[in-house]
Formats: structure tokens, sequence, C-alpha cells
């Protein structure tokens, strides 16, 4: 009898190094490869313009091309997963079915009854690790439990790496046994969008495997500056490979090996970034709580003091602190934001403005192209001082130091606030303390092109040491 498997791709939209597909190719006769638009999803985003749905269709359309070289092509569905699952293995005969593990808990709660209704049929279901590259249980400490300190769990990650893996594993398909699934070759854009009711965007940062494996062919070139350049905005050296991590065209074992082609400082401290990811997947699965409260249950207890129209003034980029605005209209703008930012406005928004981590997290979510739950979470109870090995909550940032710091000369903000570019390089930090000669010979009035800080950093981080205080007091 031949095997029909179906491989059902979620996050990991690639047909290399995938170890769900390489096995449902091993062990069936042919394999069908489904894609399905989550109603659940898709029915909670406001905005029918969505970048993330923008670069899932790309990536789609590309697998979609390389799979017609085999004359093979994707099943792609929009609706309930358990009913359109069920619906597919019915129709295409399926035997087992086959996807890679995801650790968050809508994801693990879909899984699960999926799981049970396709058992309930009768057929095998086989789940995989791909998305990490290690596990909950694989990186424990002494006791068995999991590290809830981010460097012994990174000294344990490298130490079990280093006696366990001589090779990393690349999950090879075989593509010549994906199976044709429909009479209409080829997917297009239109039909993909009419599917799901969206409307198609133009942006600048393109999808799929083949421009993932440029971008990081790229970043390799400048993998040994990554130490000293990484936390500088304007000089863009990080390797900007979060969005296709994000959606799975590449994989993470792909990244990993790149870091270990050199043994200079930059390519290690990127393979630490790599890990951090790793053990925010492990937090968010070990502790699902996270996604809605306080790793640290103290701080459930913070009153928040900050008002929804400062809350309205970040998302807008118009609080008055040029580093702050800048970094939100970026975001605003290219779905995108670098890492140090990420941290200034975090920072900003709940130790200045003293408003919820959790509001923020969900601005995030909603505008990040490479929006993932466990390194958002970890990200901003990491700045808020609430979550897993977070900074301590006396530590603030000061946002003009953080300026004057990491874009000394301004660049980054004249980019995204042109209205300052022609402030001198102290007064494009702090154009509010500039005179008005400058600013008429910058074109640019204080409280009129561009607005004053909506609070001062000093007074308000006096509150937030006490809003903190009163919160671990009791
Ligand atoms: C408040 C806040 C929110 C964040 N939200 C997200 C998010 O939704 N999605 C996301 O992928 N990252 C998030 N991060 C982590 C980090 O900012 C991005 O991963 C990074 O900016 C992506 O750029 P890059 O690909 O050039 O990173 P590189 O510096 O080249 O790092 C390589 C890869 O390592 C991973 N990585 C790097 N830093 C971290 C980190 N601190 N935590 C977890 N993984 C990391 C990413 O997959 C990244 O692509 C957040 C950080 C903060 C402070």
């Amino acid at each position: 009898m031949s095997i029909t498997n179906l491989c059902w791709i979620r996050r990991d939209l690639r047909l290399s190094d995938h170890h769900a597909l390489s096995q449902a190719l091993k062990n069936g006769d042919q394999t069908y490869i489904l894609f399905i638009f989550d109603k659940n999803i898709l029915n909670k985003l406001d905005d029918k313009k969505d970048r993330r749905v923008q670069f899932i269709i790309e990536s789609l359309l590309d697998l979609e091309l390389q799979l017609n070289k085999f004359n093979a092509s994707l099943i792609v569905r929009f609706g309930e997963p358990v009913e359109e699952i069920v619906k597919v293995s019915k129709d295409f005969r399926i035997n087992a079915l086959y996807f890679n593990r995801d650790y968050e808990p809508y994801a693990k709660k879909r899984d699960e009854s999926v799981t049970k209704e396709i058992q309930r049929l009768g057929l095998e279901v086989h789940t995989f690790k791909d998305h990490v590259f290690y596990e909950k249980h694989e990186v424990l400490n002494g006791s068995r439990e999991i590290y809830k300190v981010f460097t012994p769990y990174k000294n344990k990650w490298l130490e079990t790496f280093r006696n366990h893996e001589s090779v990393i594993p690349n999950y090879k398909c075989n593509l010549k046994k994906c199976a044709q699934s429909k009479t209409k070759i080829t997917l297009s854009s239109n039909d993909l969008f009419d599917l799901i009711g969206f409307i198609p965007i133009d942006q600048d940062l393109k999808a799929g495997e083949r421009n993932a494996l440029k971008t990081l062919e790229k970043f390799k070139k400048n993998i040994s500056r990554y130490k000293e350049a990484r936390d500088f905005p304007a000089l863009n050296l990080t390797s900007n490979l979060s969005p296709y991590i994000r959606m799975g065209n590449l994989s993470i074992r792909e990244m990993i090996k790149s870091s270990l082609e050199s043994e200079d400082e930059g390519s290690q401290i990127w393979l630490s970034e790599i890990i951090w990811r790793d053990f925010y997947q492990v937090i968010l699965d070990a502790y699902p709580k996270v996604e809605k409260n306080c790793f640290k249950s103290a701080y459930d207890k913070i009153r928040w003091t900050g008002t929804s129209h400062h809350f309205r003034l970040w998302c807008q980029g118009q609080t008055g602190y040029p580093i702050v605005d800048a970094a939100m209209r970026c975001l605003n703008t290219t779905g995108t934001m670098h890492n140090r930012l990420r941290m200034i406005v975090a920072s900003f928004l709940t130790k200045t403005l003293l408003i919820d981590w959790r509001k923020g997290e969900e601005y995030f979510a909603a505008k990040l192209l490479d929006f993932d739950l466990a390194a958002n979470n970890g990200g901003w109870q990491w700045s808020a001082s609430t979550g897993v090995d977070a900074q301590p909550y006396f530590r603030i940032f000061n946002p003009y130091n953080q300026s004057e710091k990491f874009d000394p000369d301004g660049k980054f903000i004249k980019t995204w606030c042109p209205e300052l570019s022609k402030f001198s390089k102290k007064h494009i930090h702090y154009p509010h303390e500039s005179d008005m000669v400058e600013q008429i010979e910058a074109q640019c009035f204080i409280g009129e092109q561009y607005p004053h800080p909506i609070v001062a950093y000093k007074k308000q981080k006096e509150l937030a040491l006490a809003m903190f205080k009163l919160a671990v007091k009791d």
C-alpha cells in the first residue's frame, strides 16, 4: 500500500533543512504540504493591510514556485485549523500528519486539538523539534530544573552543544516526493489575498528562503564587527534576520552554523543572542502565565499610573524625546526596530511614562514584522524589570544619555525626525534646550514643528522608583 503523508507548515515556511518535512518525505511515498490561514488569528487583525500577512503570502508564493519545479504544489486553506486539517486529511486520503512543534500557549492548545481529531480518524501524528535548537527539557540545571538566569543557561547550552553536536543536523528534504494538490498548478498572489480578504502592500523587506539566505550572507561579511557595532542603530550592522527566523524562511540550525564559521568575538556574541532566543522560548513554554502576567508575581501589584494620552503620543513618536520618537516612527513606517531602540522605548514607556509593559508589548505585537510572542514578551518584561533575569527595577535608562551614546551624531534621529535635522550635534538630543536663534536657523520651533518633552525625565524617575518600591515592599 502506498503511504501518503501530510506536512502542515506554520511558522516554518521553507523547503530545506525542515525537520517535519524531511521526515514526512522520508517515511511516505508522497507528501502533501499544507498551510492554513488561521481564522482565529486573522480575524483579530483590524488592519487588512498587514505586513506579516504580506510576508507570509510572499513566502508561500516562493515555496509554490520551488515546488512547481518538481510538479508539486501547496495546499492552502483559510479557516479553523482543526476543521481544515480533518477535511484535507479525508480529501487527500492521508495516512499520517507531520508538523514542527510550536511553544506558544495558543499554538499548543490548537496542536493538541488537531492531534486528538486526527488520531480519532485513526491516523498517525508525528511532531518534531525545529523552531528552537534545544527544547525545555534539554538544558536543565543540576536539580533538573529550568534555568531562570540567562548566563548559567547559556553556559549549559554551550556545554550541551559541545558535548553532543559534533555535526549540526541538516534535515534534507527530498522534494521529488512532494505531491501535486490541484489541477491549476500555480497559486497567484491575488488568489491568496482574495482567499483571506486582505490587501497587498508594498514593503521593502522581501520574504522567502532565497532572500533570507542573501541577508545571512551579507551579514556574515560584517559579523566580526558585531561586537562593537551592534548597539548603533544608524550603522545597521545587526543581521536583520529576525523576520525570516520568525516565519521560518531560515532554520535556526543554519544561523548557528554560520555563527561557528569563525571564532572571533563578534560571532560568539551573535551566537549568545541566538541563545537568548532559545531561552525565551523555554520560558514561555514552561511558564505560559508570562503571556499575561509578570514573571515575578510581586510586580503584578504595580499600579501603573501613566495616562492613555501619553501612550498615544509614544505610539505616534511625539513624546519630545528625539531618540524615542525616531524609533517609534521607524517602527510605524517599516515594521522594524533595532534592538537598542526597543530597549530604549520599552524602558521609556514603563519607567518614564509609567505605563504597563503589556500596553507596549501589545503595540509591538501589532506592528513588528518579526513579532514573536516569546522574544517580545521576554524583551518587554526584561525592560520593565518584571521578567525572568530582568534588569533590576532601579536601573532606569536615561533616554538622553542613551541617545548621545548610541546615536552620537544624531544620524538615526535625523532620518526619522527630519524636522530636527538642522539642530547642532548637542541639541539634536535635547532640542528643547536650544535657544531661539538655533530654532530659527533650524526652521523648527519647539512646541510647534516638534513637541516639548511630554514629561520631565528626572521627576518621572523618582516616581518610577517609588512605584516599584511600593510593589516589592509587601
Ligand atoms: C522590548 C523588546 C521587544 C522585542 N520583540 C521581539 C520580537 O517580537 N521578535 C524578535 O525576534 N525579537 C524581539 N526582540 C529581540 C531583538 O530586539 C530582536 O530579535 C532583534 O532586534 C532582531 O534584529 P536582528 O535580526 O538584526 O538581530 P541580531 O542582533 O542579528 O540577532 C540574531 C537573532 O537572534 C535573536 N535575538 C537577538 N536578540 C534577541 C533577544 N534579546 N531576545 C530574543 N531573541 C533575540 C533574533 O532571532 C535575531 O534575529 C525584542 C527586544 C526587546 C527589548
